[in-house]
């Protein structure tokens, strides 16, 4: 595979990072690169340079100032995210277009942006410990499709225009035997060669090798997630948000259900999923503009999820409030999900918290067995936990594995310095959260100005004194605090969004929803309506309405009381519900009355559908009480013609019809034009009017 891409590179179309970029990698290729050219490097882009700033502010945890230069922004990123976050920029603005004619390179990099923006997000929730890498490795981590495009411009063009809506899989496939290297491939191969992360090599590949949620249980650690179930996760709410936000699309309602995945490999609740969901909309459209690509302004994801679960699509996202359960009669254990559902936990974020009372870690690196033995003492005697290493290259491997949150190192130390190891730390994820204190003897300006470009946070001078020491580590904590209350800040912010949405969608499902039986309200019933019918002015498509109205109904009430008149009123609900067709609306219109609203049928499949409910009502009798029989309910069915002039002559048609089943002596059905139904015929009503 090495061979096939030092091809493609030979060829020289490959796609490139612009002059900014490459000067960029340039730059950062050695370990020890000065951070001053990177920063003016940027700065000589001002798009570039806009872009960094945006990124770092909205990584930003509230409470943070916000940062307005490129210095600060890097402080805030950390050099390694800048410089990767930098070339995924560069790349966008110079390779837009090309002559792939099939190939759409507006909508690679306006999907590319959409996963990016969603990944970005993700990890912020999650807490994720580099979000703007994350962003950058989901912007890139598809570039091999690009990069087949500009060198293969032809060939590929073909391919894609041949294969619309491939699935990745598939397309490598046809790439392998085509030019015997896949997109997946050229992708880890680029990302490599542009000396990115291993990581996200590895995320490209192994997006080939599991394309789907592993299904083995995973043994839950509460630590962020992976970096490729990030991208994984992000993909796919970019694709449902770039899909047709058309519910009668069976392809993409699959999408949108398969959301749920995304929940569960984020140990997310999908109303907490739906809720950020909804918050990458328009940080999407504000990223959009900035880097000037035209994105999707989607809909509502809890809007739709709301209005999937009223169409009875039973595998909806969140939990089903309209399904009936089997007969059991038993309404008590009805679950009231409104109500319980609103104390449940909803993010996993705090499980992620560390706040409490655990004592501040600091590592001292000293190789100077006596001063480190004095420097351990004073610290230890404050309460602190102390960790010790003798040379820079100890301190390196134990600060990385045990992420101290201070770390205190000698400056003089043979082999590696300690600015060496501050420079090489605060380039790690770890690493850059740490403060650092160094310590050293002869502290001239020189030193001083070139401990801070090291990413120092702090100095002292030897001779040593335990109190100065004392005095700058509290300062650290200090600093430490105050970022990990901003951090808790953010985290609860979000979690306050998420569950103001969270509670809009509830609040706004309890108006269309009613009480007694759990049904679809009139309210709901009408909207719905109002849309069929405007969606078969469209496309023609049928629109059937039957009103179900409850036998003598008043006698009920009358000698049995109110309780058993809404007893029967649920049962009947229950009834009717489990024996509506799964495409049909079934809704409590008010009183004893019932909609059903059945979209595409005809007069007869109606009327067909109206029998089988009218059956199912009267062959179980209804126990409440001392009362114990089966009731009746009369159908009036009407289908939608041209001679109507709106919904509401729907509606009244049916009533009338459902009025001729009443004359005709009650339990049975009757089509508008006082069509009886074929099964029902003759049929006689039990109690007579
Ligand atoms: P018909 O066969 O002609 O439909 O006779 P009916 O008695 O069912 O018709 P009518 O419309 O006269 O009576 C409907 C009754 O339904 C009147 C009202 O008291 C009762 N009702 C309406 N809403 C409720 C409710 O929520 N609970 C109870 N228990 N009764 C209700
Ligand atoms: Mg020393
Ligand atoms: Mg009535
Ligand atoms: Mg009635």
């Amino acid at each position: 595979m090495h061979r096939q891409f030092n091809e493609l590179r030979l060829t020289g179309t490959l796609p490139s990072p612009s002059a900014a970029g490459l000067r960029i990698l340039e730059l950062t290729s050695t370990e020890d690169f000065a951070y001053d050219e990177l920063i003016k490097t940027i700065l000589a882009d001002p798009a570039l340079s806009g872009r960094i700033i945006k990124i770092a502010n909205s990584a930003n945890r509230d409470g943070l100032p916000p940062v307005h230069t490129v210095a600060q922004a890097t402080m805030r990123l950390g050099v390694r995210a800048v410089r990767s976050v930098a070339l995924g920029f560069s790349l966008i603005a110079d390779n837009r277009r090309g002559t792939a004619k099939g190939f759409d390179f507006t909508s690679y990099w306006s999907n590319s942006l959409a996963t990016a923006v969603a990944v970005h997000m993700l990890a912020q929730v999650t807490r994720y410990p580099d979000p703007a890498s994350a962003f950058t490795c989901a912007l890139l981590c598809d570039v091999g499709k690009l990069a087949l495009a500009c060198v293969h411009p032809e060939r590929y063009s073909d391919i894609v225009t041949a294969n619309p809506g491939a699935p990745d899989l598939a397309l490598a496939k046809i790439e392998g035997r085509e030019f015997g290297i896949d997109h997946f491939e050229v992708s880890a191969e680029l990302l490599a060669h542009w000396g990115l992360p291993g990581e996200f090599q590895e995320v490209a590949l192994l997006r080939a090798m599991d394309p789907e949620p592993a299904e083995e249980v995973v043994v839950d650690l509460g630590g962020p997630p992976e970096l490729l179930t990030l991208v994984r996760s992000g993909r796919q709410i970019a694709r449902v948000m770039n899909g047709s936000w058309d519910i009668d699309d069976a392809r993409w309602r699959g999408l949108f259900l398969s959301l749920r995945h995304v929940g569960e490999d984020l140990r997310m609740d999908s109303d907490a999923l739906l809720s950020i969901c909804d918050a990458i909309v328009p940080s999407l459209d504000d990223w959009g503009r900035l880097i000037d690509l035209p994105v999707t302004s989607a809909g509502s994801f809890q809007d739709i999820a709301v209005e999937m679960e009223r169409r009875g699509l039973r595998s909806a996202l969140i939990s089903t409030t309209f399904e009936a359960g089997a007969d059991t009669g038993d309404y008590d254990s009805q679950p009231l999900h409104f109500q319980d559902e609103l104390d449940r936990p909803l993010l996993p974020i705090d499980g992620y918290a560390t706040e409490g009372a655990a004592p501040t870690r600091i590592l001292v690196v000293e190789d100077d067995p006596q001063m480190m033995r004095l420097i351990a003492h004073h610290l230890k005697r404050q309460g602190f936990e102390v960790l010790t290493a003798s040379s820079s290259s100890e301190g390196l491997s134990r600060a990385l594995e045990h992420s101290p949150q201070i770390v205190v190192t000698d400056w003089m130390m043979p082999e590696m310095s300690g600015i060496d190891l501050c420079r090489t730390l605060r380039r790690s994820q770890a690493g850059a959260r740490m403060y650092l204190i160094i310590v050293t003897a002869c502290g001239n300006d020189e030193q001083v100005v070139e401990a801070f470009e090291a990413g120092v946070d702090d100095f002292v001078a030897k001779p040593f004194n335990p109190r100065i020491l004392l005095a700058r580590v509290g300062a650290a904590e200090r600093a430490i605090q105050l970022r990990e209350r901003a951090e808790a800040a953010e985290r609860s912010r979000l979690r306050q969004v998420t569950e103001l949405g969270i509670m809009t969608r509830k609040l706004r499902a309890a108006a269309l929803t009613d009480a007694l039986t759990h049904l679809p309200n009139r309210r709901y019933a009408m909207q719905r309506l109002k849309q069929e019918w405007e969606s078969r002015e469209r496309n023609g498509r049928g629109l059937a309405v039957t009103i179900v109205d409850i036998d003598a109904f008043k006698r009920v009430n009358d000698e049995f009381g109110h309780d058993t008149g809404d007893a029967v009123l649920r049962t009947v609900a229950l009834h009717l519900q489990a024996h509506t067709r799964g495409s049909d609306v079934l809704c409590r219109l008010g009183g004893e009355e019932f909609i059903v609203i059945s979209v595409g049928g005809s007069t007869d499949a109606a009327m067909v559908a109206g029998e089988r409910l009218r059956a199912a009502v009267e062959s179980k009798a209804v126990e409440h009480g001392s009362f114990d029989e089966a009731v009746t309910v009369s159908l009036g069915v009407a289908t939608a013609t041209p001679e109507m002039q709106s919904f509401d002559d729907l509606i009244k048609a049916a009533d009338e019809a459902l009025y001729a089943a009443k004359e005709a002596g009650r339990n049975r059905v009757c089509g508008a034009a006082a069509k009886v139904a074929p099964d029902a015929s003759g049929q006689s009503d039990r109690r007579s009017a």
